[in-house]
């Protein structure tokens, strides 16, 4: 129960990794506001994880509606402890060039933006009680980027910058700031990665990961749980990849 008592925002929690922090979280002893633009996902997901939880439809990228997503958290909750910083999406693989502008600004909209207006919203909460732990789902692809995802690759890597820069400024007021940078894992959003999913698409992907398999929404969910609890109070400003060893 190493989440025993806290209060955490998860988005994009109706679906793949989201899912995976909340049921993680939940197991150890939170309670989650599950935040995603798909209502009925979140409704499915707040019920299977139990009494205590709740969701709650809305567009990340909304600054009107994060600011009510935040004080919903805060009427319910009465405060809030953790925020994961997960849902994203991204273009279809595809030369640089060839991404359309309605693309580019929906996956700077929804990766970048949305921390923005989520920092704006709840970290004035976070400074009064002096504390919080804000979690970041980065990528590999801000690290070592794979060609043909370019502009969600540059996301990440913003993402990335954004953890270590949230993280030394919040520090002094004990808020603490990390990211995950997962490897290509089992979740709907692999087919967007991968333009086909085919055998020889997902072989080619595998051989880039030394450990042999995609990750998981379970992988994700026991680093996010280690990350947001006491355990971690001397670690901020982390970019951890989750990755089978891809970055290596
Ligand atoms: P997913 O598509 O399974 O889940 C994403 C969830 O976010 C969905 O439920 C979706 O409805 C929600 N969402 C999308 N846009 C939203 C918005 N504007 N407002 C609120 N909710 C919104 O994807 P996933 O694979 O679980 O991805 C989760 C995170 O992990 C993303 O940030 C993604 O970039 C990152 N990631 C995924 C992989 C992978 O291979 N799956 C690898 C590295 C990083």
């Amino acid at each position: 129960m190493r989440l025993d008592g806290k209060m955490a925002i998860v988005t994009g929690a109706a679906s793949g990794f989201g899912a995976g922090i909340a049921r993680k979280f939940v197991a150890e002893g939170a309670q989650v506001m599950v935040v995603d633009l798909n209502h009925d996902g979140a409704m499915a997901m707040a019920e299977e994880l139990g009494e205590g939880s709740f969701g709650h439809a809305a567009n990340v990228a909304d600054g009107a509606q994060v600011a009510e997503v935040v004080g919903t958290a805060k009427d319910v909750f009465g405060g809030v402890d953790i925020l994961v910083n997960n849902a994203g999406v991204t273009h279809l693989p595809m030369p640089m060039e060839e991404v359309s502008e309605e693309d580019f600004d929906r996956v700077f909209a929804v990766n970048c933006k949305s921390i923005y207006l989520f920092a704006r919203a709840l970290v004035p909460h976070m400074k009064e009680r002096g504390s919080g732990a804000i979690l970041n789902v980065s990528s590999t692809a801000g690290l070592s980027p794979r060609p043909n995802l370019n502009w969600y690759n540059s996301s990440k890597g913003w993402v990335n910058t954004a953890t270590k820069a949230m993280a030394v400024e919040l520090a002094p007021r004990g808020v603490r700031v990390n990211a995950i940078n997962p490897v290509a894992g089992e979740t709907p959003l692999l087919a967007s990665f991968m333009g086909e999913d085919t055998p020889e698409v997902r072989a080619k992907f595998l051989s880039t990961i030394p450990l042999g398999r995609f990750s998981t929404p379970e992988d994700m969910g026991n680093a996010a749980a280690f990350l947001c609890s006491d355990e971690a109070s001397m670690i901020t400003g982390v970019c951890m990849e989750v990755d089978g060893g891809r970055c290596i």
